[in-house]
């Protein structure tokens, strides 16, 4: 199986000639790679983790250009029909549903949005980076009012012997029953100040083979940033044996071991 970082969470995974998109989302941050909205359109088949605008706000285009269908939550496909996107061209999914797709099984879970800690917020908002990308700022407070996270969901996806339990906000449900020891746990990298000890609770719980990072691009700055990812890499590697941490190159595929 193969797994494309485009930026942001946004990744698409390819198996047999076949390849399933998750969070198409182009940066709004012009000095980052920008994804060309035609290849991510020919990946087919779209999925969301959850409603949020760095989830959710480019899909329209990406349908618009002969992307989806979109497998989404209730609340994810409201807001898309509100932006024009037909709802043939929506497929409302739930935590339990299993979807096949060619040669891909994916199976929704319930997910959980990580919590903002304090710390980060007052950084974020205390910070020359404000005043530089306050046009950024201003639209992203606009829009996140539109697009409500709703309910957060984790997925599961098997192809070609491997599993890959794709997260697109770290965190995960209590009463959720995910599996363990999975292939690849993809962790989205951004959005607390104490990340590296935060993500390790998650690892410990799912105990993955490789721990494959996104999310930790500065691609909505200010209120993205860019993550240091070495604190993570460091910590793992003296509490995990055999862990393989992949911080990806965007726009590199890469083959699964
Ligand atoms: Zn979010």
């Amino acid at each position: 199986m193969e797994v494309k970082w485009y930026g942001t969470a946004t990744l698409a995974y390819s198996a047999e000639g076949k390849t399933i998109l998750f969070d198409p989302f182009l940066p709004m941050n012009l000095k980052l790679p920008q994804p060309e909205l035609n290849e991510l359109a020919a990946c087919g088949d779209i999925f969301i983790t959850h409603g949020h605008f760095d989830h959710l706000i480019d899909v329209p285009k990406v349908v618009a250009s002969g992307g989806g269908p979109v497998f989404c939550s209730k609340t994810a496909a409201e807001t898309l029909i509100r932006e024009g996107v037909k709802e043939s061209n929506i497929i409302v999914v739930k935590p339990g549903d299993l979807i096949e797709r060619g040669p891909f099984r994916i199976t929704v879970l319930r997910g959980k949005h990580i919590r903002f800690d304090l710390k980060l917020i007052m950084q974020t908002l205390f910070n020359r980076r404000v005043i530089m990308h306050r046009h950024n700022l201003k639209l992203m407070l606009r829009e996140s009012r539109r697009y409500p996270a709703g309910e957060v969901l984790v997925y599961l996806i098997e192809a070609e012997g491997k599993r890959i339990l794709h997260l697109g906000s770290l965190n995960l449900d209590e009463t959720e029953r995910y599996p363990i020891t999975v292939d690849v746990l993809t962790v989205p990298y951004q959005g607390r100040s104490d990340l590296p000890s935060y993500a390790l609770k998650i690892m410990r719980r799912v105990q993955p083979q490789i721990a494959y990072l996104h999310h930790f691009d500065d691609s909505f700055p200010p209120v993205s940033s860019p993550v240091d990812v070495q604190p993570f890499i460091s910590s793992t590697k003296k509490q995990f044996t055999g862990l393989r941490v992949i911080i990806p190159e965007a726009f590199k595929s890469l083959s699964l071991p």
